[in-house]
């Protein structure tokens, strides 16, 4: 035999013995079989809100788009402005964790317009006013994540994060790993904090006249 013939031997003989291996563990994988030591923590409401905006159907689905037409029972949205809304986050990693968003659908902090600059950014101010009021947070974290690379659960349509924070509510952890356990129900938090934002909004008016 050369030595050329006994090299391809070789990988054939390579190549059986992998693809027996191949076989062996797709046969187990079959099976329950062993733990591998990770923990899971299933969460398939987000992929149903995965798929709310990436339907194949039809035209993507923007949620921050739909937000702000959806009826009063169905809408978690706190306060209507002239450019900008601010709605509860379905996905919340605080109680009260609220999103300040552009009517217009754009991705880019840099994108916005001076108007809508100048109103989300009056409106995060009112926010944590509001969000003080109702729940006396001790802190807030806020903040745009840009690019889904960066976090952005909705990257094609912007959003600042209004995020309370308790001392003793653990560190930042939660934020990143996005598990939180929550007191309140979302439609509860929506309406007081409307309520309360309505009632700033009237003690503003009522001052400026
Ligand atoms: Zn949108």
């Amino acid at each position: 035999m050369t030595r050329v013939a006994q090299a391809e031997e070789t990988r054939a003989g390579d190549r059986t013995a992998g693809d027996e291996a191949r076989a062996g563990e797709a046969a187990e994988a079959a099976y329950p079989g062993a733990p591998d030591g990770f923990q899971r923590l299933w969460t398939p409401h987000r992929q149903v809100y995965i798929d709310s905006h990436h339907n194949a159907a039809g035209p993507p689905q923007c949620p921050f788009c739909a937000a702000p037409g959806l009826g009063p029972d169905d809408s978690l949205v706190a306060w209507r402005g002239v450019l900008v809304y601010a709605v509860l986050n379905l996905y919340p990693y605080n109680s009260g964790h609220l999103l300040v968003c552009p009517y217009r659908h754009v991705a880019d902090y840099t994108c916005l317009t001076e108007p809508e600059t100048a109103e989300l950014a009056a409106a995060t101010q009112q926010a944590m006013r509001v969000l003080r009021q109702v729940f006396e947070p001790a802190g807030f974290n806020l903040g745009l994540n840009q690019g889904a690379v960066a976090g952005a659960g909705v990257a094609a349509h912007l959003h600042q994060h209004i995020v309370p924070r308790w001392a003793g509510d653990s560190n930042f952890f939660p934020i990143i790993a996005q598990t939180r356990a929550l007191p309140q129900l979302l439609g509860q938090t929506r309406d007081r904090l409307a309520a309360a934002w309505a009632a700033l909004a009237g003690e503003a008016e009522g001052g400026s006249r």
